[in-house]
Protein backbone atom coordinates (compact mmCIF):
# COMPACT_ATOMS: atom_id res chain seq x y z
CA UNK A 1 0.00 0.00 0.00
CA UNK A 2 1.00 3.34 -0.81
CA UNK A 3 2.50 5.73 2.36
CA UNK A 4 -0.59 7.49 3.37
CA UNK A 5 1.50 11.42 2.34
CA UNK A 6 1.21 10.04 -1.10
CA UNK A 7 -2.55 9.95 -1.43
CA UNK A 8 -4.24 13.19 -2.87
CA UNK A 9 -6.23 14.91 -0.09
CA UNK A 10 -9.60 16.17 -1.55
CA UNK A 11 -11.66 18.94 -0.68
CA UNK A 12 -14.77 18.23 -1.96
CA UNK A 13 -17.02 20.89 -1.97
CA UNK A 14 -20.80 20.10 -2.91
CA UNK A 15 -19.96 16.16 -2.02
CA UNK A 16 -23.96 15.46 -1.76
CA UNK A 17 -24.52 16.26 -5.87
CA UNK A 18 -24.60 14.79 -8.73
CA UNK A 19 -20.39 15.17 -9.14
CA UNK A 20 -20.17 15.13 -5.51
CA UNK A 21 -21.30 11.28 -4.97
CA UNK A 22 -19.29 10.31 -8.32
CA UNK A 23 -16.35 11.94 -7.14
CA UNK A 24 -16.88 9.55 -3.99
CA UNK A 25 -16.87 6.72 -6.02
CA UNK A 26 -13.93 7.67 -7.92
CA UNK A 27 -12.44 7.96 -4.11
CA UNK A 28 -13.62 4.87 -3.14
CA UNK A 29 -12.47 3.00 -6.34
CA UNK A 30 -8.44 4.18 -6.07
CA UNK A 31 -8.01 4.24 -2.42
CA UNK A 32 -4.73 4.01 -2.38
CA UNK A 33 -4.00 7.45 -3.71
CA UNK A 34 -7.20 8.90 -3.14
CA UNK A 35 -8.92 10.21 -0.14
CA UNK A 36 -11.52 12.96 1.58
CA UNK A 37 -10.06 15.95 3.59
CA UNK A 38 -13.23 18.40 3.88
CA UNK A 39 -17.08 17.50 2.79
CA UNK A 40 -19.40 20.18 2.56
CA UNK A 41 -23.38 20.17 1.95
CA UNK A 42 -25.95 23.06 1.54
CA UNK A 43 -28.58 21.14 3.21
CA UNK A 44 -28.75 17.60 2.99
CA UNK A 45 -27.62 16.89 6.37
CA UNK A 46 -28.25 12.98 6.53
CA UNK A 47 -26.55 12.09 3.36
CA UNK A 48 -23.28 14.17 4.80
CA UNK A 49 -23.50 12.38 8.04
CA UNK A 50 -23.57 9.04 6.23
CA UNK A 51 -20.80 10.33 3.73
CA UNK A 52 -18.34 11.31 6.54
CA UNK A 53 -18.85 8.44 8.66
CA UNK A 54 -17.74 6.38 5.66
CA UNK A 55 -14.74 8.37 4.08
CA UNK A 56 -13.73 10.09 7.84
CA UNK A 57 -12.56 13.73 6.21
CA UNK A 58 -10.60 15.87 8.63
CA UNK A 59 -13.98 18.45 8.96
CA UNK A 60 -17.43 18.49 7.67
CA UNK A 61 -19.43 22.01 6.29
CA UNK A 62 -23.29 22.22 6.33
CA UNK A 63 -23.98 25.50 4.71
CA UNK A 64 -27.55 25.57 6.39
CA UNK A 65 -26.92 26.03 9.66
CA UNK A 66 -30.46 25.22 11.02
CA UNK A 67 -28.83 21.92 10.62
CA UNK A 68 -25.53 22.30 12.21
CA UNK A 69 -26.68 20.72 15.76
CA UNK A 70 -27.86 17.63 13.70
CA UNK A 71 -24.36 17.09 11.88
CA UNK A 72 -22.24 17.59 15.12
CA UNK A 73 -24.05 15.48 17.10
CA UNK A 74 -23.75 12.91 14.67
CA UNK A 75 -20.07 12.68 13.89
CA UNK A 76 -19.33 13.57 18.14
CA UNK A 77 -16.73 11.96 19.25
CA UNK A 78 -15.27 10.88 15.10
CA UNK A 79 -12.72 13.03 15.30
CA UNK A 80 -13.86 14.72 12.51
CA UNK A 81 -14.45 18.75 12.87
CA UNK A 82 -17.79 20.22 11.99
CA UNK A 83 -18.69 23.66 10.73
CA UNK A 84 -21.58 25.85 9.17
CA UNK A 85 -22.19 28.45 7.14
CA UNK A 86 -20.92 29.63 4.18
CA UNK A 87 -18.04 31.36 5.60
CA UNK A 88 -16.47 28.57 6.47
CA UNK A 89 -16.68 26.92 3.04
CA UNK A 90 -14.33 29.94 2.32
CA UNK A 91 -12.03 28.88 5.18
CA UNK A 92 -12.07 25.39 4.99
CA UNK A 93 -10.52 25.44 1.97
CA UNK A 94 -7.33 26.89 2.89
CA UNK A 95 -6.05 24.05 5.08
CA UNK A 96 -2.93 22.93 4.94
CA UNK A 97 -4.71 19.11 4.82
CA UNK A 98 -5.65 19.58 1.50
CA UNK A 99 -4.12 19.33 -2.26
CA UNK A 100 -6.67 19.67 -4.35
CA UNK A 101 -10.33 21.73 -3.84
CA UNK A 102 -12.85 19.76 -6.30
CA UNK A 103 -15.81 22.35 -6.50
CA UNK A 104 -18.76 21.24 -7.21
CA UNK A 105 -21.28 23.60 -5.81
CA UNK A 106 -23.74 25.01 -8.26
CA UNK A 107 -23.51 28.32 -9.97
CA UNK A 108 -22.44 31.47 -7.90
CA UNK A 109 -21.91 30.27 -4.70
CA UNK A 110 -18.43 28.39 -6.38
CA UNK A 111 -17.08 31.54 -6.68
CA UNK A 112 -15.72 33.10 -2.89
CA UNK A 113 -14.40 29.32 -1.97
CA UNK A 114 -13.13 28.99 -5.14
CA UNK A 115 -10.96 32.48 -5.01
CA UNK A 116 -9.85 31.64 -1.55
CA UNK A 117 -8.79 28.29 -2.55
CA UNK A 118 -6.44 29.54 -5.67
CA UNK A 119 -5.03 32.67 -3.18
CA UNK A 120 -4.05 29.75 -0.65
CA UNK A 121 -2.18 27.89 -3.53
CA UNK A 122 -4.38 24.94 -3.91
CA UNK A 123 -5.02 22.94 -6.98
CA UNK A 124 -8.53 23.22 -8.26
CA UNK A 125 -10.75 20.74 -10.40
CA UNK A 126 -13.12 22.72 -11.50
CA UNK A 127 -16.98 21.12 -12.40
CA UNK A 128 -18.22 24.47 -11.41
CA UNK A 129 -18.52 26.16 -14.63
CA UNK A 130 -20.35 28.96 -13.45
CA UNK A 131 -17.40 30.37 -11.40
CA UNK A 132 -15.11 30.90 -14.99
CA UNK A 133 -18.09 32.48 -16.34
CA UNK A 134 -18.77 34.98 -14.22
CA UNK A 135 -14.59 35.87 -13.19
CA UNK A 136 -12.95 34.20 -15.63
CA UNK A 137 -10.33 36.40 -16.21
CA UNK A 138 -9.64 37.29 -12.51
CA UNK A 139 -9.69 33.27 -11.73
CA UNK A 140 -7.07 32.12 -14.60
CA UNK A 141 -5.23 35.54 -13.65
CA UNK A 142 -4.90 34.76 -10.18
CA UNK A 143 -4.41 30.76 -10.38
CA UNK A 144 -1.17 31.92 -13.03
CA UNK A 145 0.20 34.19 -10.19
CA UNK A 146 -0.68 31.62 -7.58
CA UNK A 147 0.80 28.98 -9.83
CA UNK A 148 -2.19 26.68 -9.23
CA UNK A 149 -3.25 24.34 -11.86
CA UNK A 150 -7.02 24.26 -13.06
CA UNK A 151 -8.04 20.65 -14.05
CA UNK A 152 -11.79 20.26 -16.06
CA UNK A 153 -14.06 18.27 -14.79
CA UNK A 154 -16.67 18.92 -17.05
CA UNK A 155 -16.70 16.00 -19.92
CA UNK A 156 -16.15 18.88 -23.50
CA UNK A 157 -12.56 20.47 -21.04
CA UNK A 158 -11.85 17.38 -19.86
CA UNK A 159 -11.85 16.02 -23.56
CA UNK A 160 -9.99 19.08 -24.82
CA UNK A 161 -7.22 18.84 -22.09
CA UNK A 162 -6.68 15.44 -23.06
CA UNK A 163 -6.33 16.19 -26.93
CA UNK A 164 -3.38 19.01 -25.99
CA UNK A 165 -1.57 16.61 -23.66
CA UNK A 166 1.74 16.08 -25.82
CA UNK A 167 0.75 18.82 -27.76
CA UNK A 168 1.46 21.92 -25.46
CA UNK A 169 3.62 23.63 -27.63
CA UNK A 170 1.04 23.49 -31.14
CA UNK A 171 -1.35 26.23 -31.61
CA UNK A 172 -4.87 25.07 -31.26
CA UNK A 173 -6.83 26.38 -34.52
CA UNK A 174 -10.56 25.85 -33.33
CA UNK A 175 -11.96 23.90 -30.69
CA UNK A 176 -15.36 21.91 -31.26
CA UNK A 177 -17.30 21.20 -28.29
CA UNK A 178 -19.92 18.68 -28.66
CA UNK A 179 -23.64 19.32 -27.12
CA UNK A 180 -25.89 16.34 -26.75
CA UNK A 181 -28.86 18.58 -27.80
CA UNK A 182 -30.96 18.16 -24.93
CA UNK A 183 -34.23 16.65 -24.55
CA UNK A 184 -36.03 19.50 -26.60
CA UNK A 185 -33.24 18.61 -30.33
CA UNK A 186 -35.14 19.38 -33.33
CA UNK A 187 -38.49 21.23 -31.75
CA UNK A 188 -39.82 24.41 -32.61
CA UNK A 189 -40.43 27.58 -30.21
CA UNK A 190 -44.32 26.71 -30.65
CA UNK A 191 -43.58 22.63 -29.04
CA UNK A 192 -41.56 23.78 -26.49
CA UNK A 193 -43.87 26.79 -25.39
CA UNK A 194 -45.76 24.13 -23.48
CA UNK A 195 -43.25 22.07 -22.24
CA UNK A 196 -43.37 21.07 -18.17
CA UNK A 197 -40.11 20.64 -15.79
CA UNK A 198 -40.70 17.19 -15.52
CA UNK A 199 -40.10 16.85 -19.54
CA UNK A 200 -37.12 19.11 -18.89
CA UNK A 201 -35.69 17.40 -16.31
CA UNK A 202 -35.24 14.17 -18.33
CA UNK A 203 -32.05 14.57 -20.15
CA UNK A 204 -31.46 11.72 -22.77
CA UNK A 205 -27.69 10.61 -22.28
CA UNK A 206 -26.65 12.14 -18.77
CA UNK A 207 -27.96 11.67 -15.02
CA UNK A 208 -27.37 15.60 -13.44
CA UNK A 209 -28.40 17.80 -10.62
CA UNK A 210 -31.22 20.05 -11.79
CA UNK A 211 -29.81 23.53 -12.51
CA UNK A 212 -27.39 22.11 -15.39
CA UNK A 213 -30.11 18.92 -16.70
CA UNK A 214 -32.43 22.91 -17.28
CA UNK A 215 -29.90 24.42 -18.74
CA UNK A 216 -28.93 21.38 -20.68
CA UNK A 217 -32.43 21.37 -22.34
CA UNK A 218 -31.94 24.95 -23.14
CA UNK A 219 -28.80 25.25 -24.73
CA UNK A 220 -27.94 27.37 -21.77
CA UNK A 221 -25.33 24.83 -20.58
CA UNK A 222 -23.32 24.74 -23.75
CA UNK A 223 -23.26 28.41 -23.77
CA UNK A 224 -21.51 28.52 -20.27
CA UNK A 225 -19.13 26.02 -21.59
CA UNK A 226 -18.17 27.47 -24.48
CA UNK A 227 -17.20 30.54 -22.13
CA UNK A 228 -16.12 27.98 -19.59
CA UNK A 229 -13.54 27.05 -22.68
CA UNK A 230 -12.14 30.79 -23.58
CA UNK A 231 -10.65 30.93 -20.22
CA UNK A 232 -9.65 27.44 -19.58
CA UNK A 233 -7.93 27.15 -22.81
CA UNK A 234 -6.86 30.61 -23.65
CA UNK A 235 -9.10 31.47 -26.69
CA UNK A 236 -10.36 33.47 -29.00
CA UNK A 237 -13.67 33.68 -29.71
CA UNK A 238 -14.18 32.71 -32.92
CA UNK A 239 -12.28 29.84 -32.09
CA UNK A 240 -14.87 28.25 -30.14
CA UNK A 241 -17.64 26.29 -32.17
CA UNK A 242 -20.57 24.18 -30.88
CA UNK A 243 -21.62 21.01 -32.66
CA UNK A 244 -24.74 18.99 -31.88
CA UNK A 245 -24.10 15.00 -31.17
CA UNK A 246 -27.28 13.49 -30.16
CA UNK A 247 -25.17 10.34 -28.81
CA UNK A 248 -23.00 11.96 -26.60
CA UNK A 249 -19.92 9.74 -27.25
CA UNK A 250 -17.06 12.40 -28.60
CA UNK A 251 -16.79 14.92 -26.15
CA UNK A 252 -15.00 17.66 -27.70
CA UNK A 253 -12.47 17.92 -30.94
CA UNK A 254 -9.68 20.12 -30.88
CA UNK A 255 -8.36 21.21 -34.58
CA UNK A 256 -4.89 21.98 -35.01
CA UNK A 257 -3.15 24.48 -37.47
CA UNK A 258 -2.06 21.76 -39.94
CA UNK A 259 -5.79 20.65 -39.82
CA UNK A 260 -5.69 17.82 -37.99
CA UNK A 261 -8.65 17.05 -35.48
CA UNK A 262 -7.87 14.88 -32.36
CA UNK A 263 -11.41 14.25 -30.32
CA UNK A 264 -11.74 12.35 -27.07
CA UNK A 265 -14.46 9.62 -26.54
CA UNK A 266 -16.30 7.15 -24.15
CA UNK A 267 -19.42 6.48 -22.70
CA UNK A 268 -21.31 9.36 -21.33
CA UNK A 269 -19.98 8.63 -17.56
CA UNK A 270 -18.62 11.48 -15.35
CA UNK A 271 -16.46 9.15 -13.06
CA UNK A 272 -14.05 9.36 -15.94
CA UNK A 273 -13.11 13.06 -16.68
CA UNK A 274 -13.65 13.33 -12.28
CA UNK A 275 -11.04 10.20 -11.95
CA UNK A 276 -8.77 12.32 -14.98
CA UNK A 277 -8.91 15.80 -13.36
CA UNK A 278 -8.28 14.03 -9.54
CA UNK A 279 -5.26 11.66 -11.33
CA UNK A 280 -3.84 13.40 -14.22
CA UNK A 281 -1.20 12.72 -15.86
CA UNK A 282 -1.95 9.35 -15.02
CA UNK A 283 -4.57 7.06 -16.37
CA UNK A 284 -5.45 3.87 -13.50
CA UNK A 285 -7.14 0.86 -13.82
CA UNK A 286 -10.94 0.86 -13.34
CA UNK A 287 -14.09 -1.45 -13.60
CA UNK A 288 -16.18 1.49 -14.85
CA UNK A 289 -18.31 -0.14 -18.44
CA UNK A 290 -16.74 -0.08 -21.74
CA UNK A 291 -17.44 1.30 -25.04
CA UNK A 292 -19.19 -1.05 -27.45
CA UNK A 293 -18.53 0.20 -31.34
CA UNK A 294 -21.84 -2.22 -32.09
CA UNK A 295 -23.83 -0.57 -29.74
CA UNK A 296 -23.49 2.59 -31.46
CA UNK A 297 -23.18 1.95 -35.60
CA UNK A 298 -23.73 5.70 -36.11
CA UNK A 299 -22.64 8.65 -34.30
CA UNK A 300 -24.27 11.72 -36.36
CA UNK A 301 -23.54 15.67 -36.12
CA UNK A 302 -26.05 18.54 -36.90
CA UNK A 303 -25.77 22.56 -36.27
CA UNK A 304 -27.23 23.50 -33.00
CA UNK A 305 -30.50 25.90 -33.65
CA UNK A 306 -29.49 28.89 -32.46
CA UNK A 307 -32.92 30.88 -33.49
CA UNK A 308 -35.12 28.34 -30.80
CA UNK A 309 -32.72 27.73 -28.14
CA UNK A 310 -31.84 31.79 -27.52
CA UNK A 311 -29.47 31.10 -24.90
CA UNK A 312 -26.65 29.83 -26.94
CA UNK A 313 -26.62 33.05 -28.93
CA UNK A 314 -26.71 35.05 -25.46
CA UNK A 315 -23.92 33.29 -24.22
CA UNK A 316 -21.80 34.19 -27.04
CA UNK A 317 -23.57 37.97 -27.21
CA UNK A 318 -21.93 38.18 -23.74
CA UNK A 319 -18.42 36.63 -24.12
CA UNK A 320 -18.22 39.39 -27.58
CA UNK A 321 -18.69 41.95 -25.05
CA UNK A 322 -17.04 40.81 -22.02
CA UNK A 323 -17.11 42.86 -18.54
CA UNK A 324 -20.51 42.02 -16.35
CA UNK A 325 -21.97 40.95 -19.01
CA UNK A 326 -21.36 37.09 -18.53
CA UNK A 327 -21.88 37.79 -14.71
CA UNK A 328 -25.54 39.42 -15.63
CA UNK A 329 -26.34 36.55 -17.79
CA UNK A 330 -25.39 34.32 -15.66
CA UNK A 331 -27.56 35.06 -12.28
CA UNK A 332 -30.07 35.85 -14.76
CA UNK A 333 -30.19 32.51 -15.78
CA UNK A 334 -30.48 31.13 -12.05
CA UNK A 335 -33.14 33.10 -11.21
CA UNK A 336 -35.09 32.06 -14.67
CA UNK A 337 -33.85 28.40 -14.76
CA UNK A 338 -35.09 28.39 -10.04
CA UNK A 339 -38.11 30.14 -11.37
CA UNK A 340 -39.15 27.79 -13.95
CA UNK A 341 -38.26 24.94 -11.27
CA UNK A 342 -41.28 26.59 -9.21
CA UNK A 343 -43.69 26.51 -11.93
CA UNK A 344 -43.32 29.99 -11.93
CA UNK A 345 -42.40 30.71 -15.38
CA UNK A 346 -42.91 28.44 -19.23
CA UNK A 347 -39.79 27.08 -20.83
CA UNK A 348 -39.06 29.74 -23.20
CA UNK A 349 -39.37 32.85 -20.56
CA UNK A 350 -36.27 31.48 -19.12
CA UNK A 351 -34.10 32.31 -22.57
CA UNK A 352 -36.42 35.21 -23.07
CA UNK A 353 -35.97 36.97 -19.25
CA UNK A 354 -32.42 36.21 -19.70
CA UNK A 355 -31.77 38.42 -22.62
CA UNK A 356 -33.95 41.45 -21.48
CA UNK A 357 -31.60 41.31 -18.06
CA UNK A 358 -28.69 42.04 -20.44
CA UNK A 359 -29.93 45.42 -20.22
CA UNK A 360 -31.39 46.04 -17.25
CA UNK A 361 -27.62 46.34 -15.63
CA UNK A 362 -25.06 48.87 -16.11
CA UNK A 363 -22.30 47.92 -17.89
CA UNK A 364 -18.72 47.47 -16.36
CA UNK A 365 -15.52 47.49 -19.35
CA UNK A 366 -13.40 46.11 -16.55
CA UNK A 367 -14.72 45.36 -13.36
CA UNK A 368 -13.27 44.17 -10.26
CA UNK A 369 -14.42 41.42 -8.24
CA UNK A 370 -16.35 43.42 -6.06
CA UNK A 371 -17.90 44.78 -8.74
CA UNK A 372 -18.77 41.46 -9.82
CA UNK A 373 -20.22 40.70 -6.51
CA UNK A 374 -22.36 43.93 -7.06
CA UNK A 375 -23.25 42.88 -10.54
CA UNK A 376 -24.59 39.27 -9.79
CA UNK A 377 -26.52 40.99 -6.34
CA UNK A 378 -28.44 43.53 -8.36
CA UNK A 379 -28.92 41.27 -11.25
CA UNK A 380 -31.13 38.95 -8.71
CA UNK A 381 -32.87 41.71 -7.42
CA UNK A 382 -34.08 43.17 -10.52
CA UNK A 383 -34.64 39.42 -12.46
CA UNK A 384 -37.21 38.86 -9.03
CA UNK A 385 -39.25 42.31 -10.08
CA UNK A 386 -39.33 40.90 -13.49
CA UNK A 387 -40.22 37.71 -12.12
CA UNK A 388 -42.57 38.56 -9.96
CA UNK A 389 -44.25 41.64 -12.50
P1 LIG B 1 -26.22 19.18 -7.73
O1 LIG B 1 -27.37 20.09 -7.61
O2 LIG B 1 -26.47 17.73 -7.94
O3 LIG B 1 -25.29 19.33 -6.42
C1 LIG B 1 -24.87 20.57 -5.93
C2 LIG B 1 -24.07 20.42 -4.64
O4 LIG B 1 -23.74 21.72 -4.13
C3 LIG B 1 -24.83 19.73 -3.50
O5 LIG B 1 -23.89 19.13 -2.66
C4 LIG B 1 -25.51 20.91 -2.81
O6 LIG B 1 -25.85 20.61 -1.44
C5 LIG B 1 -24.43 21.97 -2.90
N1 LIG B 1 -24.96 23.34 -2.99
C6 LIG B 1 -25.99 23.78 -3.74
N2 LIG B 1 -26.16 25.11 -3.60
C7 LIG B 1 -25.22 25.52 -2.74
C8 LIG B 1 -24.88 26.79 -2.16
N3 LIG B 1 -25.58 27.89 -2.44
N4 LIG B 1 -23.84 26.86 -1.31
C9 LIG B 1 -23.14 25.75 -0.99
N5 LIG B 1 -23.41 24.52 -1.48
C10 LIG B 1 -24.44 24.41 -2.36
O7 LIG B 1 -25.29 19.75 -8.90
P2 LIG B 1 -24.33 18.96 -9.90
O8 LIG B 1 -23.45 18.03 -9.14
O9 LIG B 1 -25.10 18.45 -11.04
O10 LIG B 1 -23.45 20.16 -10.48
C11 LIG B 1 -22.41 20.79 -9.73
C12 LIG B 1 -21.61 21.70 -10.66
O11 LIG B 1 -20.93 20.86 -11.60
C13 LIG B 1 -22.46 22.68 -11.47
O12 LIG B 1 -21.75 23.88 -11.63
C14 LIG B 1 -22.62 21.98 -12.81
O13 LIG B 1 -22.78 22.89 -13.87
C15 LIG B 1 -21.27 21.25 -12.93
N6 LIG B 1 -21.30 20.06 -13.78
C16 LIG B 1 -22.13 19.01 -13.46
C17 LIG B 1 -22.19 17.89 -14.26
C18 LIG B 1 -23.03 16.70 -13.88
O14 LIG B 1 -22.96 15.67 -14.56
N7 LIG B 1 -23.82 16.76 -12.85
C19 LIG B 1 -21.38 17.78 -15.49
C20 LIG B 1 -20.52 18.91 -15.70
C21 LIG B 1 -20.49 20.00 -14.88
P3 LIG B 1 -27.31 19.93 -1.08
O15 LIG B 1 -27.25 18.53 -1.65
O16 LIG B 1 -27.32 19.95 0.40
O17 LIG B 1 -28.34 20.80 -1.73
MG1 LIG C 1 -20.41 19.47 -19.98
Amino acid sequence: MADQSQKKRIALLGSTGSIGTQTLEVVEANPEVLEVAVLTAKSNYKLLIEQALKFKPNCVVIIDEAHYKEVDDALWGEGIKTYAGSKALEEVVQMEEIDVVLTALVGFSGLRPTIKAIEAGKNIALANKETLVVAGEIITKLAQEKGVNIYPVDSEHSAIFQCLVGEFHNPIEKIYLTASGGPFRGRSAADLEKITKEQALKHPNWDMGAKITIDSATLMNKGLEVIEAKWLFGLKNEQIDVIVHPQSIIHSIVQFKDGSMKAQMGLPDMKLPIQYALLYPNRFQNDFKRFDFLDYPTLSFEKPDKETFVNLNLAYEVMERGGNLPTVLNAANEMTVAAFLEDKIGFLDIGRINGEMLGKIDFIQSPSLEDLYETDRLCREKALDVLQA
